[in-house]
């Protein structure tokens, strides 16, 4: 079994490759002959594992790893790998590249607590769920002395900081993966193994490792998926010296959900600082700010869950105000910040009375109102009539007209979501401009990404437009590196290679970004559009869209985008709310008249970014001067990022979640396909198995193995040499190409040559 294992290792592969390869149609045979080991796939869609005893006409009998037999046709089939290639490092390396092979192999390495595995370039990383023992200090060592090669975390860091210090090039690790597959996990290992690289005398190490705790306090929070789900994308910037030490770091972070502040779903929490805030101060500021038990309070009551199993958010709170302090963040700068935490929960419980017949209200002068109110550093009376009336101009005057309880409601509540988002983005900041963060250089630099993967749930909303907005954009990025660049260099180089067809996304990305008839430019219209509707919105999109081959507009009040990974439907309903994400003025005025430092200052920066906006909405040729919409600022923010990350050699982390219930040692094969497929895995083996991945310029290549050619050859140009070279060593021609520049190898054939080198 073993040897004909082998021998089918090294089976022709036949003409272009498909993930159900054609030549299997040719080796039928040869697998009922040799009876050798094929997948099935069963009635209920799996694959299963079995033997082929005969066939006749297009069915074949199997039986199955259990011993039994079954009657299936015989396009139910795939080859499966012989045994000798099981749990094989990187996925190339399979002589048959079907589904339920790349599966199994990542299955049967799980099994054995090997989580991470290659797809060619990429990094596959599945979340174990418990502790596997393979990040400790030896595992640096080994990884950095190169004593170590099997794929990890590691090894993909220490790839970008070797190639920052040689090549001198930016570089960039970018981690995806859907809620609770292990990105974050896998950014602070990355970032740990950088640390112990690049620490040296006087270092800031440590404090870059400190910011993790502080962004996860205030981002992250229990959903369903992930007890320690981030709502936030965030980008880490290292920054490195000359001679390779930590100097800086800087921190972006992208799109925080603030709905969570004052809405959650059945069994999730709030962001973790309200817990931690809750149990962990001390009683002296928590008599200064006020506080009660966290279930005292309406935003943080409502899902019925207020705890973590096996997490201490006592001990967590501790743990944090330490990090502040490393972090130079001011004792006074921490009050003030749980202050605006303390005010947030306050807010939540102030509540109306309705007052008349057309639903009117006062606001219930209770605790809740004045302990806000003393919170932020303004008179209760102020606080009332902000969140009770609204001021309208009219004429030269401005009136004040009473609220409705659900315009009240949501006054309040947008008032909490707006304190609390510029807290978060206040505190990126401090983090930021703190001196322990170093002095920000663009010199040397690896930044790791680590942002929400792709979403399709029961029900998708505004969310997922953004995120998978913003994915179809990373998508994008990973193509071209992947493949574009790649077949472009090939075809450049004057390489033969039969073009391999690669899902280009550019026509959904067009779909979202087209002005002035695209998905985002839409939204914003119906958003400035008074009499709008989610309804009147979803009727607009498909009047000017359904021209599009990724759009689709569906039944009222949706519509659905053909996504790279996947179809995804969205109902549009609450879209124009929160793209419009509206703030009354009143609000903000209310802010700037509070004697605390921090509402203060949220209230001006709010106010000149509008500014900005209004002069860049004028520039764009608008006809009022408006305030950035969510999408659209989203969409810029993206530019910018996808403008950095194209100025660095990119390395790219698929994290894959093997099971929804967050449990060790459980693989669900249909839920690690699908990501699989979302993330591009399958094409990526696809393509670099029948790519040449290694390659060198004829230059490069005589420097290196010029010597190992007899004297009289020496004179010749590179070209020549190399070509010479190859010849005296026996590499097979189909193992390699001469382009007008460089050489290209297939995988593993300058390992040969290097062996000859090493011996000389
Ligand atoms: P989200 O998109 O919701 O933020 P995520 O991809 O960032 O999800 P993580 O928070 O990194 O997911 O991981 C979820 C949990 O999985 C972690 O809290 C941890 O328990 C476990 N986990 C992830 N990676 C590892 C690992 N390498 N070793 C051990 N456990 C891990
Ligand atoms: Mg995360």
């Amino acid at each position: 079994e073993e040897k004909d294992g082998a021998k089918l290792a090294s089976l022709p592969s036949g003409s272009l490759p498909r993930l159900r390869e054609p030549e299997w149609d040719d080796n039928l045979g040869y697998f009922i002959k040799k009876k050798l080991r094929v997948w099935c796939r069963r009635l209920n869609g799996l694959w299963e594992s079995g033997l082929i005893q005969s066939t006749s006409g297009d069915k074949a009998l199997i039986l199955l790893s259990d011993g039994s037999v079954v009657t299936v046709p015989t396009g139910e089939l795939l080859p499966a790998n012989p045994d000798i290639l099981e749990g094989v490092d990187d996925l190339i390396q399979l002589s048959y590249l079907n589904e339920p092979s790349v599966l199994h192999n990542l299955q049967h390495r799980y099994s054995q607590d090997i989580i991470y595995s290659k797809a060619g370039p990429v990094l596959i990383a599945v979340n174990p769920f418990k502790d596997v023992h393979i990040y400790e200090n030896d595992f640096v060592t080994a990884y950095r002395q190169k004593l170590l090669d099997s794929p990890h975390v590691y090894a993909i860091a220490d790839t970008a900081y070797n190639e920052m210090m040689t090549d001198e090039v930016n570089q960039s690790i970018i981690i995806s993966g859907e809620s609770g597959a292990g990105k974050t996990e896998t950014a602070k290992i990355t970032m740990q193994y950088l640390a112990s690289l690049g620490g040296g005398t006087g270092g800031i190490e440590s404090e870059v490792l400190q910011t993790s705790c502080i962004l996860e306090a205030f981002g992250n929070a229990k959903t369903s998926r992930n007890d320690n789900s981030s709502r936030f994308g965030k980008l880490i910037e290292i920054q490195f010296s000359a001679t390779g030490n930590i100097v800086g770091a800087k921190i972006q972070t992208f799109l925080l959900e603030k709905s969570r502040v004052v809405q959650l779903a059945q069994g999730e929490r709030s962001y973790h600082i309200f817990y931690q805030l809750c149990t962990g101060v001390s009683s002296t500021l928590r008599d200064r700010l006020r506080l009660k038990r966290a279930s005292d309070y309406n935003y943080l009551n409502q899902s019925g869950c207020m705890a973590i199993n096996g997490v201490d958010d006592a001990q967590k709170f501790h743990i944090l105000v330490e990090a502040l302090t490393t972090l130079k963040i001011c004792k006074e700068d921490q009050e003030h910040a749980f202050e605006m935490l303390a005010a947030v929960l306050w807010l939540g419980n102030i509540s109306f009375l309705v007052i008349d017949t057309e639903n009117h209200i006062e606001v219930v002068a209770d605790e809740a109102v004045s302990n806000t109110a003393s919170l932020l550093g303004c008179s209760t009376e102020d606080l009332m009539l902000t969140l009770s009336t609204s001021r309208i101009q009219a004429g030269k005057d401005k009136v004040a007209k009473g609220l409705t309880l659900q315009q009240a409601i949501d006054t309040r509540d947008a008032l909490a979501k707006f304190i609390y988002a510029s807290l978060f983005d206040w505190l990126v900041e401090e983090i930021n401009r703190s001196p322990a963060m170093g002095k920000h250089q663009t010199g040397r630099s690896i930044s790791i990404l680590d942002i929400y993967g792709f979403e399709s749930f029961q029900k998708n909303s505004f969310e997922q437009f953004c995120i998978n907005y913003a994915n179809e954009r990373l998508q994008q990025h990973f193509n071209r590196h992947l493949f574009k660049l790649e077949q472009e260099e090939y075809e450049l180089d004057g390489i033969d290679w039969t073009k391999v067809d690669f899902e280009d996304n550019q026509d959904c990305l067009d779909l979202f970004e087209k002005r002035p008839i695209g998905l985002i430019s839409l939204l914003d219209e119906e958003s400035n559009f008074p009499k709008a509707s989610d309804l009147t919105f979803a009727t607009k999109l498909k009047q000017h869209l359904n021209a599009s081959a990724c759009f689709k507009g569906e039944r009222d009040g949706a519509f659905s985008v053909h996504h790279y990974a996947r179809e995804v439907l969205y109902e549009t309903g609450g879209f124009l709310e929160k793209n419009r994400d509206p703030l009354h003025s009143d609000t903000i005025q209310l802010l700037s008249s509070c004697t605390g430092r921090l509402p203060r200052l949220f209230a001006s920066t709010w106010l000149n970014q509008s500014q900005k906006d209004a002069s860049s909405s004028i520039l764009l040729g608008m006809s009022a001067p408006q305030k950035q919409s969510v999408a659209t600022k989203f969409k810029s923010q993206l530019f910018r990022l996808m403008q950095q990350l194209e100025n660095t050699t990119p390395h790219f982390i698929r994290c894959i979640k093997p099971n929804s219930k967050q449990l060790p040692g459980t693989f669900e094969k249909g839920l690690v396909l699908e990501q699989l497929r979302c993330c591009g895995i399958l094409e990526v083996v696809r393509i670099s198995r029948y790519g040449y991945p290694t390659r060198m310029t004829h230059q490069e290549f005589t420097r290196r193995y010029g010597f190992l050619l007899p004297e009289n050859n020496a004179c010749q140009d590179p070209l020549s040499s190399s070509v010479a070279i190859l010849q005296q060593f026996d590499i097979l021609p189909e193992m390699y190409q001469v382009g007008y520049t460089k050489l290209y190898f297939r995988a593993g054939q300058i390992g040969a040559l290097e062996d000859v080198r090493k011996q000389v």
